[in-house]
């Protein structure tokens, strides 16, 4: 679900800067727990993951599955 509160402006992906890992608000799960990184201040929004893994970022295992937590810059089910 994507988010408008805070510094979020609806981008679908949002990266938690204390953890330094990226979420997919398209398949977010509840162990991903967004409103908390949201309400801890730790959000900050990329409309494209390239942009978010190119800063340093890590896609979360659970909103992008088991197989998709590394660096791997061809993911493209976007
Ligand atoms: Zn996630």
């Amino acid at each position: 679900m994507r988010r408008y509160t805070a510094y979020m402006s609806g981008e679908r992906f949002l990266a938690d800067k204390k953890s330094i890992a990226i979420h997919d608000l398209e398949h977010e799960k509840n162990d991903c727990l967004i409103d908390e990184i949201i309400r801890l201040g730790n959000e900050l929004p990329f409309k494209r993951l390239e942009d978010a893994i190119e800063n340093g970022y890590s896609k979360c295992s659970f909103c992008f599955g088991k197989n998709g937590n590394n660096f791997d810059k061809n993911y493209n089910s976007i």
